[in-house]
């Protein structure tokens, strides 16, 4: 990071503080709030869920020592975060109705419309280049869910929302349906008070409500059976015993933020980069199951799903198949992947099959019963 070349006293500094965050504001976030870069606290958080394994085979948690907690350390010279947030929830989408739909497939609603890195990466350019035009050069770094940076962290003790106990960032007049960027700056900006009031009280819904029982304490989330996990980091044969519990959750997994009663203070995002494609937020399984290699990276191209791949993309799909009421039209779409040249797929496909077989017989069952 290069250094300010001008000097700015406190003045200077507090007023360009208010200047970033109107300029967030007209770059389309909904909060921006700054930060020091001391994460104390939750470096030590960080270093008990990793000691219990909770990361699974996300390895790149652990991977990269202390660059995570320290942003010195990732970026040298940083001596302030700014933190933002963006609403992402596109208008008139439907979220429980779907869940409730086991033919339909869900997607977890932040990946329904292209991928969003690049769009806030883009405006955290802008906000740097209108500090630059106030300032001159300083250093900066911008990041969205790319580098190891503990954002919900930062975005804490910027004052942005507090940890609820799905491990979610909440905020008391938004819910938890937004994205967070982070812009790290040589700039001695004056912090913003922290968020240390916290609004759960009572309420263990999100525990109460997770389909995998992957929330195993107060703000601490098993990874290896949170369905976000399940079908988007895991590489492999996902746990049988977790496929029930998947449902139609295709991709990702919103239920610990949907059952929230903060989530009704949602404010819908007319971006029109999150808007759903391809019919994503109320598409059929059977209707995405049959997508060519081909179709899955056309339709898939510029949106966070694609980083799954097609072999990944067909087993969750499949789960989710097994998982749907049974039907000649599941069945036979099983069917027509049963060779398809993937162990992984077909496996998966296998366990389908068999849980549509299961429910066939059932269906046979009760209707020979006098
Ligand atoms: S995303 Fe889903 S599976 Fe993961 S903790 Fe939340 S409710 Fe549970
Ligand atoms: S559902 Fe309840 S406990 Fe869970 S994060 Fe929301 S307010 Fe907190």
């Amino acid at each position: 990071m290069s250094s300010l070349t001008t000097a700015l006293d406190a003045t200077d500094l507090s007023a360009l503080a208010d200047s970033i965050k109107t300029w967030g504001r007209e770059l389309g976030f909904q909060q921006v709030g700054i930060t020091d870069t001391d994460l104390e606290t939750h470096e030590r958080y960080l270093e008990r869920w990793l000691a219990a394994g909770h990361h699974g085979e996300m390895d790149f948690m652990a991977k990269h020592g202390y660059k995570r907690t320290r942003p010195n350390e990732l970026i040298p010279g940083t001596l302030r975060v700014i933190s933002v947030r963006m609403d992402y929830l596109p208008p008139e989408v439907e979220t429980t109705k779907v869940l409730g739909q086991p033919d339909k497939a869900y997607v977890s609603r932040y990946a329904l419309g292209r991928d969003y890195h690049k769009l806030i990466r883009k405006r955290l350019a802008r906000l740097a280049q209108y500090i630059e035009d106030e300032v001159g050069p300083f250093g900066y770094r911008a990041f969205v869910d790319s580098a190891p940076v503990m954002e919900r962290a930062l975005a804490q003790k910027a004052g942005l929302g507090w940890f609820g106990k799905n491990s979610m960032l909440l905020n008391p007049q938004a819910g938890s349906l937004f994205f967070l960027g982070e812009l790290y700056t040589d700039l001695p900006l004056p912090v913003d008070e922290p968020f240390d009031s916290e609004h759960c009280g009572s309420c263990s819904a999100c525990r109460t409500a997770c389909p995998t029982g992957a929330i195993v304490d107060d703000k601490v989330v098993d990874s290896r059976r949170c369905i976000s996990y399940l079908t988007i980091e895991l590489h492999g044969s996902i746990p049988e015993a977790y496929r029930e519990a998947i449902g139609n959750r295709v991709y990702g997994c919103d239920d610990c933020q949907l059952v929230c009663p903060f989530t009704r203070f949602t404010r819908a995002s007319h971006e029109r980069d999150f808007a759903p494609r391809h019919d994503l937020d109320r598409a059929e399984l059977v209707t995405l199951f049959a997508w060519s290699e081909e179709e899955f990276l056309t339709k898939t191209e510029g949106s966070a799903i694609r980083r799954i791949g097609y072999e990944r993309w067909l087993r969750n799909l499949a789960v989710g198949l097994g998982n749907a009421p049974w039907s000649e039209t599941v069945e036979a779409a099983l069917r027509a992947r049963l060779a398809y040249p993937s162990d992984l797929v077909r496996e998966h496909v296998h366990w389908a099959l068999e849980r549509q077989r299961e429910k066939r017989e059932r269906l046979i069952a009760v209707s020979r019963k006098p």
